[in-house]
């Protein structure tokens, strides 16, 4: 039986009341934690390295859709393609030429979302506003029909500053206003903004995130 106070219930009825989507961040748990979420109806899980999605995907329920998060290096691109539904973290021009490389050779379209830096931290992978608006104005989402763009991803600074977090949020939901009217106005599967995670996902949805990616906060530590 699963446990009703599992706070998966809650995230999902957070997610419906928001019309938001979520995503269990399922880096480091093992194939029974993560089956646990799946008994409890989650589908969409996303992890962080190509590497451990290709140790998960293969083995677990083939109606679980995969999301790659995190920063991917182009020689495992064609490696993911049969596992992966969604790339989330598309960052650089090689990466987005690759994966329309992989696409075309796979025969398949694949979804993106383009991943914007709006944390004041320097480490966060990600376009500014400035380059990515070059970048579409050069018509890049047009030179590659096969990377199916379908919204940004973002994440906010860790800090425990409420303000900061919410004006990057703002910040990343008015590039989504921009990018959608300048490039993607007739584009319906432009709808996607991906924000919010364990720590600040309320906000998140309170700033128009239509995608959250928990993990810490759906894989509790078992009591001891
Ligand atoms: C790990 C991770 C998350 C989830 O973080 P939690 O704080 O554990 O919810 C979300 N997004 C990305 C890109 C991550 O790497």
């Amino acid at each position: 039986m699963p446990n009703p106070d599992h706070p998966y219930y809650l995230l999902s009825e957070t997610c419906r009341q928001h019309q938001a989507t979520l995503i269990a961040v399922s880096k480091t748990r093992s194939i029974a934690e993560i089956d646990n979420i799946y008994q409890m109806g989650q589908r969409i899980f996303a992890e962080n390295r190509a590497q451990e999605l290709l140790e998960k995907a293969p083995v677990m329920a083939k109606d679980i859709e995969w999301h790659l998060i995190g920063h991917l290096q182009t020689n495992k691109v064609r490696s993911i393609m049969p596992y992966v539904s969604c790339i989330q973290s598309l960052d650089r021009l090689n990466l987005w030429d690759k994966i329309q490389e992989e696409a075309t050779r796979s025969g398949k379209k694949i979804k993106c979302l383009l991943q914007i830096k709006v944390a004041a931290e320097e480490t966060k992978y990600g376009w500014s506003f400035e380059e990515l608006n070059n970048i579409l104005l050069s018509g890049k989402h047009h030179a590659c029909p096969d990377v199916m763009i379908c919204g940004v991803m973002g994440m906010a600074s860790l800090t425990e500053d409420m303000a900061q977090v919410r004006n990057e949020m703002k910040s990343l939901k008015a590039s989504f206003d921009l990018l959608k009217d300048h490039y993607f106005k007739n584009d319906p599967a432009f709808d996607t903004i991906s924000m919010g995670m364990s720590g600040d996902y309320m906000v998140a949805l309170e700033e128009g995130s239509t995608m959250i990616r928990i993990g810490s906060l759906l894989f509790p530590k078992e009591k001891d």
